[in-house]
């Protein structure tokens, strides 16, 4: 799934509602019995004090109201009336909303600690630039855990430490799910070259800091399947694999 994470502007001030700003203002939601929270509430207040340093739209020009105590009362009223089986008559809301309240009837805890994850980061000051849905490597989902997890995976010391720990653990560089080797295969243009990924997303280790065996290494193309759609570890990509294998040798 695309999750478009580029603000859109809109007639008037308004600035769209991005992915990680609903999963905070569903969590809020959540938390309060599927009922929204009144604009001098403590949670209004909290989120809106939280949304509006900005920093899920870096780089934005943002009016004077962003994020003001009163959109969060009306935002978690969309979703509060978005939700299936609401009786009554729904608010406005979009689509974008409703993936969200989906996402967290089919994984309450998964979703409540992608938001806990979300305001741990913001709290530490990341970011999420607002190119990211252009420069996303991966292009299939963007939030900021997603974010700031492939960047982690592209950290050069982070990277040397994982291989040093191969190496000095006697295992080849190589391709951990197909066993994939680049300097076997392309020689000395290859030899040393692999990618790391985190086994699993960001919020689910709910660590601030990776450990090394969380770190998998994968070819690029074991890589990309990994991220695409939902995460899914190294181990259930080489499980897939061999499924596949199997049912084409299969009489
Ligand atoms: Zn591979
Ligand atoms: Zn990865």
């Amino acid at each position: 799934m695309r999750i478009v994470t580029v603000p859109r502007r809109e007639e008037g001030n308004m600035v769209d509602w991005i992915y990680d700003e609903i999963v905070l203002a569903a969590d809020v939601v959540s938390r309060n019995g599927w009922k929204s929270v009144r604009s001098n509430s403590k949670e209004a207040k909290a989120l809106s004090a939280l949304l509006r340093r900005g920093a899920l739209h870096a780089g934005a020009d943002l009016p004077a109201n962003f994020r003001s105590v009163a959109s969060i009362q009306r935002k978690t009223a969309d979703l509060e009336t978005a939700r299936p089986g609401y009786q009554g008559k729904a608010t406005r809301g979009n689509r974008l909303d409703r993936i969200v309240i989906v996402q967290f009837e089919q994984d309450p805890t998964g979703m409540q600690q992608r938001a806990s994850m979300i305001r741990r980061l913001l709290e530490e000051g990341e970011e999420l630039p607002m190119s990211v849905g252009d420069a996303d490597d991966y292009g299939d989902e963007g939030g900021l855990v997603e974010f700031v997890g492939r960047r982690r995976e592209r950290d050069p010391k982070l990277r040397s430490r994982k291989l040093d720990a191969v190496e000095a653990s006697g295992l080849p560089i190589a391709c951990e799910v197909c066993s994939f080797d680049f300097g076997e295969r392309y020689g000395s243009r290859g030899k040393g070259y692999i990618e790391v990924h985190h086994r699993h997303p960001l919020h689910v280790t709910g660590a601030t800091r990776t450990h090394l065996d969380e770190l998998a290494l994968l070819c690029a193309n074991c890589h990309r399947m990994c991220h695409r759609g939902d995460w899914i570890t190294p181990d259930s990509l080489r499980a897939i694999m061999h499924a596949e294998v199997a049912s084409r040798s299969a009489p």
